[in-house]
């Protein structure tokens, strides 16, 4: 299956000396799309705040014979995202795709009930308690988080050929899940800025799309899926009800779409989607 795979993309996908600038490159799903790249002959950027995480994929790409550089960046910081757009201008060139993948949930965002209730014990973290901090935090890495690279970056990409921006959405962006409102808002205003990108830069040439993977079990997610013991929680027996493939998906199920939307040719036409990638969970009303 794995191989079959591999064999379809090597056929339809070729990114042959496209510069492909990946953001959260050091993480799950990040790192998987930069080593699928650089498969595909991309030379690929690898930006994350864990500089160590992103050299460990740019390391595995250059030893299977690819092209690629880690830099250290908070995507947050614009003098940050600017002296490593000069960087890889001057290492790999000028970008071709950018993929805005910096994102994730935070603890201190999350309640612990799904459900407001009369008499919760004192300790429940309810939606009374959520932290102002912690609800800027995800706003910030989620949707500032996408916007300040996309500032930095596209200004090479005007008018560049096949240029486009791929961004990463969330089923909570459709509706929004429980437990997590700040995450779930983060992710709605990210697909509705990859319209509003979609449209700004339709005269000059840049697409922009996004996907919205289903249920993945990363480690930002993982504590809220699996209890001490690795058994899946009553969240996790939720998630899997409601996907009617009945399982969680695997980061490398990403790639094709995002291949599909950052190839030129093939999703020429395709602008301002958001791409489910979720084993039917969005077309699924639980009945
Ligand atoms: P991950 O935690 O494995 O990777 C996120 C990466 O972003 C990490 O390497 C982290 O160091 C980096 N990062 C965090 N803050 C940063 C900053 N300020 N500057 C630069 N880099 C920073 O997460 P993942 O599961 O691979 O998620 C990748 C993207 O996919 C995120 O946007 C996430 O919200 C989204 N997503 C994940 C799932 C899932 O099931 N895992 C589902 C839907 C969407």
């Amino acid at each position: 299956m794995q191989n079959n795979r591999r064999k379809t993309m090597t056929q339809f996908f070729d990114f042959t000396n496209k510069v492909v600038v990946i953001t959260g490159a050091g993480g799950v799903i990040c790192g998987e799309l930069a080593k699928s790249f650089g498969k595909q002959g991309a030379k690929v950027a690898l930006l994350d705040l864990n500089g160590e995480a992103a050299q460990k994929f740019a390391d595995e790409i250059i030893a299977e014979g690819g092209i690629a550089k880690a830099y250290k960046t908070n995507v947050l910081e614009k003098e940050s995202l600017e002296a490593v757009r000069e960087a890889v201008n001057k290492d790999l060139g000028t970008v071709d795709v950018l993929v805005n993948g910096a994102g994730g949930n935070n603890p201190r965002a999350t309640t612990d009930n799904e459900f407001h209730e009369v008499g919760l014990s004192a300790e429940t973290k309810t939606f009374f308690e959520l932290d102002k901090a912690g609800i800027e935090f995800v706003f910030n890495l989620n949707y500032l988080g996408t916007l300040l690279p996309t500032q930095v970056f596209a200004q090479d990409m005007v008018g560049k050929e096949g240029a486009n921006i791929i961004n990463i959405s969330s089923m909570n962006a459709f509706t929004p899940l429980t437990k997590i409102p700040a995450y779930s808002g983060a992710k709605a205003a990210i697909s509705n800025f990859t319209q509003w990108l979609a449209v700004h830069f339709s005269k000059v040439g840049i697409r922009c799309n996004a996907i919205a993977p289903g249920f993945l079990v990363t480690a930002q997610n993982e504590r809220l899926l699996f209890d001490e013991n690795g058994n899946p929680t009553p969240r996790a027996d939720k998630i899997l009800r409601n996907t009617p493939m009945g399982r969680f998906g695997e980061s490398n199920e990403l790639v094709g779409g995002v291949f599909f939307l950052a190839d030129s040719t093939l999703s020429s036409f395709v602008n301002g989607v958001v791409l489910p990638i979720d084993g039917g969970f969005a077309a699924y009303s639980g009945v």
